[in-house]
């Protein structure tokens, strides 16, 4: 029978949001479900997974694997994937995953696809997955040849997370971090300091832009983000201005977005900025100037100045949510 593995992410013993968006979509395809899951803390996870219908899960519960290093990995995976054979393997197409699954398909001389946001499996593990070009403009079709595993990197938060009709008890499979010379050794991970929800998981955003005038105004943005339990976001204008680091860029060159809510302040509406954000569920969109771009992606707009519209908006959901 034809399978289809899942490449998990995980923190403090929980499946990553984007993993249970493909296993949600694994189970669809009504395949048999296999999880690989690599870190300290993996073992742990068969219970959760059989809640997803995982029947396989490959665990390398090792310290080893807590700290990503490519060529450890692409051995380990492009291993896994060459014993295994899945016609179908499934990751989050996070900044991890586009380093590795290149390398893997290479190694293993299978294609690759990034950057999807539509995928539909066949039961017999045939593929077609649709991925945005051109900043968004187009999507393009992706079919696969000769490849004996498609990888397909979808973006986190496009498929729908649906709950598993049965739960089962997955085989438990453990591996190994091999003992190998490696060319390189990882020492420190040093990750933002925010403590806050990646951009990619939030499910609240509070981006802003230029017409926030000067940096020290983020602290605005960011009282509004602590009171909805937000992750500030920004437009490339202020990354490149220097106000804030790259991690916090929304948009075709910064992180593509879909929280819930999206709240813009003094953000035009570049096409550049929209190919990150324009799949938000609900577009809050504040800016003092009525024609600008953003209000016709904008569920709701906001005609007005930023620095009066977010304080109120702080007090008023600070009443609303905390009494
Ligand atoms: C190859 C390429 C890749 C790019 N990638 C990205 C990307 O990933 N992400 C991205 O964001 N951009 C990207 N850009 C840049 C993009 O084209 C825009 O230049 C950028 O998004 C503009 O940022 P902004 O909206 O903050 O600034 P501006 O365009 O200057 O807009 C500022 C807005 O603030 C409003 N405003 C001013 N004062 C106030 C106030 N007091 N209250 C309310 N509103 C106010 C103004 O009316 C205006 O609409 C890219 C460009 C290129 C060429």
């Amino acid at each position: 029978m034809a399978h289809v593995l899942v490449f998990t992410e995980f923190a403090n013993g929980q499946l990553k949001k984007g993993s249970l968006e493909l296993l949600s979509a694994a189970r669809k395809s009504g395949l048999k479900i296999q999880a690989l899951a690599l870190g300290t803390g993996a073992k742990g996870l068969a219970d959760a997974l059989g809640k997803e219908g995982v029947d396989e899960a490959i665990v390398g519960d090792n310290a080893a694997f807590d700290k990503y290093n490519p060529e450890l990995f692409t051995e380990v995976v492009a291993g896994i994937l060459s014993g295994k054979k899945p016609e179908v393997v499934l990751a989050s197409s996070t900044m991890l995953a586009r380093d590795l699954f290149p390398r893997v398909a290479a190694r293993i001389g299978t294609g690759v696809t990034s950057d999807c946001t539509e995928i539909e499996i066949s039961s017999s593990g045939d593929v077609k997955a649709r991925r945005p070009m051109y900043a968004g403009k187009c999507t393009a079709e992706v079919a696969f040849e000769n490849s004996p595993s498609k990888i397909v990197l979808m973006r986190p938060n496009q498929l729908t997370i649906t709950p598993a009709t049965a739960a089962k008890s997955p085989t438990v499979e453990e591996v190994s971090a091999p003992a190998k010379d490696l060319k390189t050794l990882v020492k420190e991970i040093v990750k933002g300091t925010s403590g806050k929800l990646d951009l990619t998981e939030a499910n609240i955003i509070v981006a802003g832009g230029r017409g926030m005038k000067e940096p020290g105004n983020f602290k605005m943005l960011e009282d509004l983000a602590d009171v909805l339990g937000a992750t500030v976001g920004a437009s490339r204008a202020v990354v490149d201005a220097g106000w804030v680091p790259h991690t916090m860029q929304v948009g075709q060159t910064g992180k593509t977005v879909a929280p819930t809510l999206y709240i813009a302040a003094g953000i035009s509406g570049a096409i550049q900025h929209l190919a990150g954000m324009s799949g938000s569920k609900v577009i809050v969109a504040i800016n003092k100037d009525a024609n600008a771009p953003i209000f016709q992606k904008a569920t709701y707009g906001i005609v007005g100045d930023a620095f009066e519209i977010v304080p109120l908006l702080t007090e008023e959901f600070k009443k609303l949510l905390h009494h």
